[in-house]
């Protein structure tokens, strides 16, 4: 079990990104063409976390409530703690 953040890297030249558990001041070179990856951004959410789904779009749903994004594997929004509803379930307002 690893609690270590996840980060986008991505390769310039070919503009392909991957998720990977890395040091931020290390350096990491793509497997297939050996060039350096630029670090584009931190995994959300944010290590040690219950999910363990990248924080892409399609692992998101929103929130019922607060309707700001969340894991689909939670079942307790991370911005506003409440219960999410099943998956599913349309978001009703009032
Ligand atoms: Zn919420």
């Amino acid at each position: 079990m690893s609690t270590r953040q996840r980060y986008r890297l991505r390769n310039h030249s070919t503009g392909r990104e991957i998720v990977l558990e890395a040091e931020p001041e290390e350096v990491y070179l793509d497997r297939d063409t050996g060039e350096e990856l630029e670090v584009v951004g931190k995994v959300l959410p944010l290590a040690p976390s219950e999910s363990r789904l990248p924080w892409a779009v399609e692992h998101l749903r929103f929130c019922p409530w607060c309707r700001q994004m969340a894991q689909k594997d939670l079942n307790d929004c991370p911005t506003c703690g409440r219960r999410m509803g099943p998956l599913g379930t349309p978001a009703r307002n009032g």
